[in-house]
């Protein structure tokens, strides 16, 4: 598909990912200059969304994309909650399941080859995961320990000159929760990373 057919497409497929936010994502990873086999990882894969963002950028640079998640939503998505989508619950056993939904969203977007599942918690896969990261996208859960978790288990493995870029980062308290936005400070404060751009609540950092 032509990557003007992706981004509208992407637009299309079910998320948590305003137009802005995606095109921004897609255009910050496509800038990425890659040295072959380039390792994407995104944690947090929901419905497939973001990754045909960076599914269309991987394609072009010849770079893989790793979209991880366990597929039973996080705590905003449960059923009572915010974010709860009753279509996504398995009759089978009466939970969320948004790894059948993924498939076919990455089968339609013909980034089988591009975009690859992970699917298990982020930090047994990250402990079993040595693959140094040219880019590395945090929107997973927004729970303290489990933002926490991804930050410190992942950003260690950008590689010098990658991207860190973490969703739904929100300076003011009233517009979301904390952790992404603590984790995102916790990146500048290290030392090791400096911010190159931002939309909305996106922050694209880069290892120095
Ligand atoms: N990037 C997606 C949105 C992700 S929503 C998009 O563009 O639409 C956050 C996702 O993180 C949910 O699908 C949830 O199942 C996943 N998640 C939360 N905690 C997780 C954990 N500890 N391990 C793996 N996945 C997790
Ligand atoms: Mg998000």
């Amino acid at each position: 598909m032509r990557s003007d057919d992706l981004l509208a497409f992407a637009e299309t497929v079910k998320g948590f990912m305003p137009r802005a936010e995606g095109l921004a994502l897609y255009n910050a990873a496509l800038e990425q200059a890659a040295v072959l086999p380039a390792t994407w990882l995104e944690v947090g894969a929901w419905c497939g969304k973001s990754a045909v963002y960076l599914g269309a950028a991987a394609e072009q640079r010849g770079a893989v994309l790793y979209s991880l998640d366990h597929h039973h939503g996080s705590e905003e998505n449960q059923e009572g909650w915010e974010h709860f989508d009753p279509d996504l619950v398995d009759p089978f056993d009466g939970r969320l399941n948004t790894l059948s939904t993924w498939q076919r969203t990455i089968a339609r977007a013909l980034l089988e080859d591009t975009v690859i599942g992970l699917v298990g918690p982020s930090s047994v896969v990250a402990s079993h995961f040595d693959q140094p990261l040219d880019l590395l996208f945090i929107d997973g859960g927004h729970g303290r320990d489990v933002a926490w978790a991804d930050y410190e288990s992942w950003a260690p493995k950008v590689l010098a000159g990658g991207l860190l870029m973490i969703h739904d980062v929100f300076e003011d308290p009233n517009d979301g929760g904390r952790p992404p936005y603590e984790i995102y400070l916790a990146a500048l404060s290290s030392g090791h990373f400096e911010e190159t751009s931002r939309e909305g609540s996106l922050r694209v950092l880069r290892r120095r």
